[in-house]
């Protein structure tokens, strides 16, 4: 993954706490990364995914303040930045990194609390930008501290959509739920059934160390070449298919009415897309009932599955994720799958845990013969959510 600073993060941010503001900081609140298992591209299309929270946090360590001001410290910013609320009340006034902070306390007073004026600092051990939501992971630590400091009431399934808001209205980064949904809401030993739709969750068992297994998070450190141009480009032929095959959205296609539905689209290209996202959305229910009944195993072939799918039908892997698929299967690897967005990120290889490190090496291998930068590998079990360290 991407270098992340040494030592305990939550120390790390005790530590920065300290050095910036001295004293020592009334708590400290840890929310995780997420990974998606399942589900690419059907958030939007009212559909399902399937993600879980991961080991990795960011921390941030807090006390609240007597002014309406905030102060906020990333270990991954020299200096710390401040704002008041003129600044926060007119989104994009805070700029940067901080705007996912300014963009959390907008939120809260935009729905009408009273958020306590506030010193923050942040330690991450999740990589930036590498599709684990480092976002959101900021966000609800963040939203965390600011509702215990504060004693907001304020109960945390509530927290998603508020943190979400944030980075759509003031950062200005169009997400669905999924990303707040995990981090806040992710159980360990279990991934989050998530209806994009009625945005009712579900926790699935998903306990890999009971099982022996393990996830294999492979960075492709793929640069995002045109990500978010293609990204609006794929939710526009969605949006239009949905519209020419009368449904309120590609959701309400069954695979079993898939070919009824191909055959009254216009070309091959809106063909190819629809049918990933119908068949999607089927592999997440496939998934879960799978997990259901314990059988981890035999979800393997639906993440290869899902990854063909991008790759053949959506479009929008790059070779450096498809080598690293073809190369953890196979090194023995159940199934694999490039996740989040395309165009880069992230893959995830089910394995024996035992063999995490030999697949880790194979991809390795895969990507020192072609030439391609040296892949980032963690292997990585369901995590909790958003919690108070201290
Ligand atoms: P992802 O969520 O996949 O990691 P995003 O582009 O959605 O990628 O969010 C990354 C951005 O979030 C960073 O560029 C930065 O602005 C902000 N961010 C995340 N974690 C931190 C952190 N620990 N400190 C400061 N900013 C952070
Ligand atoms: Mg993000």
């Amino acid at each position: 993954m991407t270098a992340a600073p040494s030592g305990d993060v939550a120390a790390r941010a005790t530590a920065g706490y300290r050095q910036r503001y001295g004293g020592e900081p009334a708590g400290r609140w840890a929310a995780p990364g997420r990974v998606n298992l399942i589900g690419e591209h059907t958030d939007y299309n009212d559909g399902f995914v399937l993600p879980f929270a991961l080991p990795l946090r960011t921390v941030v360590a807090a006390t609240p303040r007597t002014d309406a001001r905030w102060t906020v410290w990333s270990e991954l910013d020299a200096d710390p930045v401040e704002f008041g609320p003129a600044d926060v009340d007119e989104p994009g006034r805070v700029t940067g990194w901080a705007a996912y902070v300014a963009g959390v306390v907008w939120s809260l007073r935009a729905a009408g609390h009273a958020v306590p004026g506030a010193r923050l600092a942040v330690a991450s051990d999740v990589p930036v930008g590498a599709g684990l939501s480092s976002s959101a992971a900021l966000e609800s630590a963040v939203l965390a501290a600011l509702v215990d400091v504060g004693g907001l009431d304020l109960p945390a399934p509530r927290w998603p959509r508020l943190a979400q808001r944030a980075e759509n209205d003031y950062v200005g980064a169009p997400t669905g739920i999924m990303d707040q949904s995990a981090v806040i809401r992710g159980r360990s030993g279990h991934a989050l059934f998530l209806d994009c739709r009625s945005e009712k969750i579900e926790q699935i068992p998903f306990d890999l160390d009971s099982a022996g297994l393990a996830l294999l998070v492979i960075d492709s450190r793929a640069p995002h070449r045109h990500a978010d141009g293609e990204y609006a480009a794929r939710r526009r032929s969605c949006e239009r298919a949905a519209r020419t095959l009368g449904v309120p959205a590609l959701r309400d296609v069954a695979v079993a009415d898939l070919d009824a539905a191909l055959a009254e689209l216009p070309d091959d290209e809106t063909r190819r897309r629809v049918r990933h996202v119908v068949t999607e959305n089927q592999r997440v229910l496939d998934t879960v009932a799978l997990l259901r009944a314990g059988r981890i195993r035999d979800v393997g072939p639906l993440l290869t599955a899902s990854h063909a799918s991008m790759r053949d039908d959506f479009e929008i892997t790059v070779p450096e994720v498809d080598i690293a698929v073809e190369a953890a299967i196979a090194a023995g690897a159940y199934g694999a799958r490039m996740t989040g967005g395309g165009f880069g990120g992230c893959v995830l290889a089910l394995v024996e845990a035992s063999a995490a490190d030999a697949v880790a090496a194979a991809v390795a291998g895969a990507y020192a013969e072609r030439g391609f930068a040296a892949p980032g590998a963690v292997t990585v079990v369901p995590a909790g959510g958003v919690t108070r360290v201290d």
